[in-house]
């Protein structure tokens, strides 16, 4: 049978094998939650060394310290954890640090094995619990490793409050006489082995989702891509949040060769980066923008009628026109065209009106720029939404 101080000494050994692994990683790309996962192992390999030299070494360091090293790097998976999910970092995953150092001031629960190991392992049912609390997954698309490794955690939870009961019942004085003792290392090191293949397994699916939003987004505005837009918009159709009562706008900077000619192509970039940012500040949750290429642009969003979908789109007209973008070269006067065309009911996700919406545009720039106009889809030709002029909005009022 494997006896306790094998268990612990396994522990170490996988813990500082995980750990060299995480900060090489962390090395090369810097992550947070490399780092802390990475430490949160490197503390857990000294800490199970030091428990497993127990009668070896002085109570001080195997037992002590050993249990607040333990605790710390629970403390740093669970901050990890909250790292990977872009969440902010929780003090209370440290909690049981001063509670312990606190608790070791107390003679009779320094000095007396049994309680002292009932105090240590209502810390950890702690630790599992938050652990386990910051793997639950948060979204629906989460990776069901995640779940998986939730569950496991949580009944960590179950197992060091079992412990805790059996100390006090059983009273031992040291690990020989726990019965329990040994089958206690065991579950740690189980513990840790799934920490390290479903942790592995959630880093590699970060990593994928990091690639596909890179190969997805522009690198230059941030917004989607023609391919991220297409994609987007095909997902949410198979998901059935379908196309009925969307419309598709599409935009062209007026005379934007004149701006990279007259401020530079780096003023010219700014502002690409300005109008996204300033249709963005009109949209709503839901509705996406990408650059199709160039300085056009195309955004998908809500709205049930030709007439809302002209006004979102005048909208967007407007606050773009209406303060020059601050660039490095000076103020830069930026005006854009619109094309709306509104997505037939029942499209599917092949069928995104882009002739339609860019025939539209064509009408924008042919009546004089800056301005919207709407394609009709019935008729596959232009209908002027609002009066014509240059400058002049298309139609009035917001959403
Ligand atoms: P119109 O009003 O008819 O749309 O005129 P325009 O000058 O905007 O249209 P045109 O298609 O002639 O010019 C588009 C310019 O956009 C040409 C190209 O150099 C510039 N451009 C395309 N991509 C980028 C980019 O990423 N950064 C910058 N600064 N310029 C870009
Ligand atoms: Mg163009
Ligand atoms: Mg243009």
């Amino acid at each position: 049978m494997l006896d306790f101080v094998t268990a612990l000494v396994s522990w170490s050994a996988v813990s500082l094998a995980v750990a060299l692994v995480l900060l090489v990683l962390w090395r090369r790309d810097r992550a947070s939650v490399y780092l802390w996962w990475g430490a949160g192992f490197l503390l857990c390999a000294v800490g199970a060394a030091l428990l497993s030299a127990r009668h070896q070494i002085p109570d001080l360091l195997s037992a002590q310290l050993a249990n607040f090293l333990l605790f710390a790097a629970f403390g740093c998976w669970i901050s990890g954890t909250y790292r990977l999910d872009g969440r902010r970092l929780q003090a209370a995953a440290f909690l049981p640090l001063p509670l312990w150092l606190l608790a070791m001031t107390v003679p009779d629960l320094r000095d007396t094995f049994y309680l002292r190991t009932a105090v240590a392992n209502v810390g950890i049912a702690y630790c599992y619990f938050c652990l386990g609390l910051a793997f639950w997954p948060r979204v629906p698309d989460a990776p069901p490793s995640r779940q998986v490794m939730a569950v496991i955690l949580l009944s960590g939870t179950a197992w060091g409050l079992g412990t805790t009961v059996l100390a006090l019942w059983l009273q031992p004085q040291d690990f020989a006489g726990f019965a329990l003792g040994w089958a206690d290392g065991l579950a740690s090191v189980l513990v840790v082995l799934a920490m390290a293949i479903f942790g592995g397994s959630l880093l590699r699916d970060r990593a994928d989702t990091g690639w596909r939003r890179l190969a997805l987004s522009d690198p230059l505005t941030g917004v989607l891509n023609r391919r991220g837009l297409l994609d987007a918009f095909a997902s949410r159709a198979a998901a059935g949040g379908g196309p009925a009562g969307t419309a598709l706008l599409m935009f062209d900077l007026d005379h934007f060769k004149r701006i990279n000619d007259n401020h530079g192509h780096r003023a010219g970039d700014e502002v690409l980066i300005a109008f996204c940012r300033r249709v963005e500040g009109e949209l709503r949750p839901g509705d996406l923008l990408g650059r199709l290429g160039g300085e056009e642009f195309a955004a998908l969003v809500a709205a049930e009628t030709s007439d809302l979908a002209v006004r979102i789109a005048d909208r967007i007209r407007a606050a773009v026109a209406a303060h020059p973008v601050a660039t490095a070269d000076g103020q830069v006067p930026v005006t854009v065209s619109i094309g709306v065309a509104l997505l037939p009911a029942g499209a599917g996700a092949a069928d995104l009106p882009l002739d339609a919406a860019d025939g539209a545009l064509y009408a924008a720039k042919a009546a004089g720029r800056d301005c919207v106009r709407l394609a009709d889809s019935r008729e596959g030709d232009i209908a002027i939404a609002g009066p014509a002029p240059a400058g002049v909005a298309a139609t009035q009022g917001g959403r």
